[in-house]
């Protein structure tokens, strides 16, 4: 007989994990709190750590189907368009052994459920907000609110897949005293119609952008349709009354302000786009454990991180594959848990640090800037790839 497992939430990392727990042979049930998945969202890079998964998963192929491949990132100084570093990433395949690709969330988190529901052992219930979890001996129960209704269910396992504020992490602490934590930055978002952006901005590229205290990064999705922009400044606006975190109107005065000083091809970059929202952004330090009994936590619920190394879906995916391989080995479901939380901590606690140094670089100026273009230079295309083969290459 199959085991039973509960997520909560059907974010990127909640849907890779139903596909995940499905292959390891669990009867899987998926709680989300949304009436239906959100349209709304931007652009992902999935780095080659996460394709590889996808590629497990049985997805990969439908998910290149609707996302572009980048041959390279470029740095480019943001004052005047001088380019720094190319890093060429059209040989992801042969040097990480899976592509590095760019998509559209809500294509992902479309094709994500799409798979799920073509899995007969799994089930998703939207408008389903888990409330209440308990239990953690032989069965975990959860009160589930849908409508004006609880319903309660109970499984062997139960993974908090339910994002930055989480409500299982919450109910269980997992040895953490603190919340989110506001990381002083805000991410303003937007899709331009390429139709509206200089044809050099239209090429296959990550363009990351760099500058004092700001930076910039574009790349087109869905083949050229659309360009994906993502500005990042400092910020103390927090949008602490929000209880979602995200998605709020941008400020776009102080975008624009932000930006003024830079070339004036990045700020026709930033005019291409109607609409921007905004994203303060958050993360949480890392805890001692992302398993208890039979609670697991996953992605964001789990080590949420600022998005300078474009890893936190990557992570999510990581984590699902994780657990999905070690209940393909293991029946005992506690055991199973402490090997999964054995396995990614220490990497997903080295990414989150290393994503948060990763946005002090960008955001240099004066000497240090300098010093960090020099760097670059030096190291050459050769030299920055290797400094992510830990990164992209297991
Ligand atoms: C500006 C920006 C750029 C980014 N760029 C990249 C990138 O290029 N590459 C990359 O890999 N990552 C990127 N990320 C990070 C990435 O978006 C997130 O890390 C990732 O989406 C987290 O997925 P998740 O499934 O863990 O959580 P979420 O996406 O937050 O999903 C959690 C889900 O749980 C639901 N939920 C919450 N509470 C409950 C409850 N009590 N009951 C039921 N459901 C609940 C929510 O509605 C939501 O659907 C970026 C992030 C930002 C802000």
């Amino acid at each position: 007989m199959n085991r039973r497992a509960i997520i909560a939430g059907a974010g990127i990392g909640g849907l890779a994990t139903a596909l995940a727990l499905s292959r390891a042979r669990f009867d899987v049930t998926v709680y989300e709190r949304a009436e239906a998945l959100e349209e709304f969202g931007a652009g992902l890079q999935l780095t080659p750590n996460a394709t590889r998964v996808l590629s497990n998963l049985g997805v990969l192929e439908s998910v290149r189907a609707f996302a572009t491949s980048p041959c390279a990132i470029l740095a480019i100084r943001g004052s005047d368009d001088v380019t720094l570093m190319r890093m060429p990433i059209d040989d992801a395949e042969r040097r990480w052994g899976a592509p590095y690709i760019a998509i559209h969330r809500a294509d992902l988190q479309r094709l994500l459920q799409e798979a799920v529901r073509r899995t007969s052992s799994a089930k998703l219930c939207f408008g389903s907000t888990v409330e209440d979890v308990w239990g953690n001996g032989d069965q975990i129960f959860v009160g589930v609110k849908q409508g004006s209704r609880t319903i309660q269910d109970s499984a062997d396992l139960l993974v908090g897949a339910d994002g930055l504020r989480s409500r299982v992490r919450e109910r269980f602490g997992f040895g953490e005293t603190d919340g989110p934590a506001f990381a002083g930055r805000v991410a303003f978002r937007a899709t331009a119609d390429s139709a509206h952006v200089d044809r050099r901005w239209r090429r296959p590229e990550v363009c990351l952008r760099l500058g004092p205290h700001a930076h910039l990064v574009h790349y087109p999705l869905r083949g050229e349709a659309i360009l994906n922009l993502v500005a990042v400044i400092e910020s103390p606006w927090s949008g602490a009354a929000n209880d979602h975190p995200w998605n709020g109107e941008a400020n776009r005065p102080a975008l624009d302000r932000a930006f003024s000083k830079w070339s004036s091809a990045t700020r026709d970059l930033l005019a291409a786009a109607a609409r921007w929202r905004a994203w303060p952004l958050y993360f949480r330090p890392s805890i001692a454990s992302f398993s208890l009994g039979r609670i697991a936590l996953l992605g964001d619920a789990a080590h949420p991180m600022v998005p300078f190394l474009a890893q936190g879906a990557a992570q999510a995916i990581e984590d699902a594959g994780a657990l999905g391989r070690v209940f393909s080995q293991t029946e005992s479901i506690p055991d199973g848990l402490v090997t999964y939380s054995r396995a990614r901590i220490g990497r997903a606690a080295r990414i989150q640090i290393e994503a948060q140094r990763q946005g002090r670089i960008y955001h240099l100026s004066g000497p240090m800037a300098f010093a960090r273009d020099a760097a670059m230079r030096l190291l050459g295309p050769a030299g920055i790839s290797a400094r992510y083969d830990w990164l992209y290459g297991v």
